[in-house]
């Protein structure tokens, strides 16, 4: 299923429009013709963007967009405000009545694209965590956001080799209230990580370095992947300003930098950090008590079945395939038995300590009960899974085990067995059976060793 976006707009010209502008990009479209029709469609569809236009006879776009977010149902989709009158007067309207982000007509292809990309990259983190935080704790909650949280001024870093352009941005934000360096002023780029640096403004047209760079470094390292990045961009730039969205930057303002819509943009990236931010601290929190085993540290069973149904689902749309592995240790009984309790204890750490170590970051590795582990591995067909399988397999049987501060020396083995989503239509039993009767294989024609089933 692709993103979906509800278009609200009272002439059918204006839906027809935008819908094939849209559809041409995969996107499923909504169509509403007035405010009540968008309120209620809204609800019962949870689209993943509204497009709203200002201008409609009886409840007017403002009213719908206020209405959007008082109701928690609602209120987390984000609206873009679609306006033919470009005055800056309108769009903070837009604003203050809680819109996203706002478009002006006629509606320009890289705008409508930049814009509907942001705001699903946003999406999809923000859900994700969303869901993550329900799964852990139970829905509800995590929407509120402390307003003067939300509307804190902002720490803002300018690069951009043109140094009146920059000081001259520099200016307008500061005037507003927020906290904004310029790299003329600073020097240097230092360790934006550790100054608390919200939002980073970067040009793209600079000729003296390469933004997209700058831009990739920024998303791929940890410290600074939650700084927002503006893009600023001339009009003939757009090809790299596109790229740079591609590559994890937030947002693009065309030049000449408007000032209205600068600060509106600032004010958007600050509030989605921080509520991304509040997001993830309660996420962490929450995680750690419910969906976290407390032996391994590894995924419990019931965040592994949450895992397992997103990411199945996302192969479906995104047409990857997700493959699991199914590993139990080998005669572990025995290993009860022999040693005692508390070693198997020791064993069931260390196995699930050569499991992390031996998978990529992508991968999720769980512990749904006894000395039974499972690993799932989006985006990954058969083939590569059963290689990497392999690869955990010699990871545990290769080094015996030291237990109990190295006074005992453990051989382990696991038998592993392996599947790979089939279709729309399998389901996590499906999948997991499959995986199962593999790993029933893998013990029946020996134990340590690999097997699959295909679909
Ligand atoms: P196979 O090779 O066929 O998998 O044989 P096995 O002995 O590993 O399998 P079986 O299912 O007979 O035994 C699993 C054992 O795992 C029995 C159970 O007591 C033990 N076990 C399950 N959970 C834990 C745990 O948390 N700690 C310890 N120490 N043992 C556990
Ligand atoms: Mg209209
Ligand atoms: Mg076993």
């Amino acid at each position: 299923m692709s993103a979906r976006i509800l278009v609200v707009d009272d002439i059918e010209a204006n839906r027809r429009l935008l819908k094939a502008k849209l559809e041409a990009q995969y996107y499923t479209v909504l169509q509403a013709e007035n405010g009540p029709q968008a309120l209620a469609a809204a609800a019962s569809e949870q689209p993943d963007i509204i497009l709203l236009d200002v201008m409609m006879p009886g409840m007017d776009g403002y009213e719908v967009c206020r209405r959007l977010k008082a109701n928690p149902a609602t209120s987390f989709i984000p609206v873009v405000m679609v306006t033919a009158l470009s005055d800056a007067e309108d769009r903070v309207r837009g604003l203050s009545a809680g819109a996203e982000d706002f478009l002006s007509k006629p509606v320009d292809d890289f705008a409508l694209m930049s814009r509907v990309g942001a705001l699903m990259r946003y999406n999809a983190v923000a859900s994700e965590l969303r869901q993550r935080h329900a799964s852990g704790l139970g829905a509800g909650g995590a929407e509120e956001i402390a307003k003067e949280e939300a509307d804190r001024p902002a720490r803002i870093f300018i690069v951009d080799d043109n140094v009146r352009a920059s000081a001259r941005l520099a200016t307008v934000l500061r005037e507003a209230g927020h906290t904004a360096v310029t790299l003329a002023e600073s020097g240097g780029m230092g360790d934006l990580s550790s100054t608390g640096v919200d939002i980073l403004i970067l040009s793209v047209t600079s000729k003296t370095f390469d933004a997209l760079k700058i831009c990739a470094h920024f998303k791929v390292s940890p410290s600074t992947r939650a700084i927002s990045i503006l893009l600023i961009c001339d009009p003939d730039d757009r090809e790299r300003a596109a790229k740079g969205l591609e590559i994890g930057a937030s947002d693009v303002i065309l030049t000449p930098v408007d000032r209205q819509e600068l600060l509106a943009r600032v004010r958007t990236q600050a509030r989605r950090s921080r509520y991304i931010e509040m997001l993830r601290r309660r996420v962490d929190k929450g995680l750690e008590l419910s969906v976290i085993d407390q032996l391994t540290g590894l995924y419990n069973r019931r965040y592994m079945m949450s895992q397992l149904r997103q990411l199945m689902q996302r192969s479906v749309m995104g047409g990857k395939p997700v493959s699991v592995m199914m590993a139990d240790i080998d005669h572990f009984k025995t290993v009860n038995d022999t040693y005692g309790h508390d070693a198997g204890d020791e064993v069931l750490e260390e196995v699930a300590n050569r499991l992390r170590e031996n998978v990529r970051p992508m991968d999720v590795v769980c512990r749904p009960g006894g000395e039974e582990f499972l690993v799932i591995m989006p985006e990954t067909p058969g083939d590569l899974a059963c290689a990497a399988a392999e690869r955990i397999r010699r990871a545990v049987a290769g080094e015996p085990f030291l237990i109990a501060g190295g006074e005992m020396n453990i051989s382990i083995t696991v038998s592993a067995g392996v599947s790979t989503i089939a279709g729309p239509d399998d389901t996590i039993a499906d999948l997991t059976k499959r995986a199962d009767l593999a790993l029933y294989n893998a013990k029946t024609a020996g134990r340590n060793r690999v097997e699959s089933i295909a679909a």
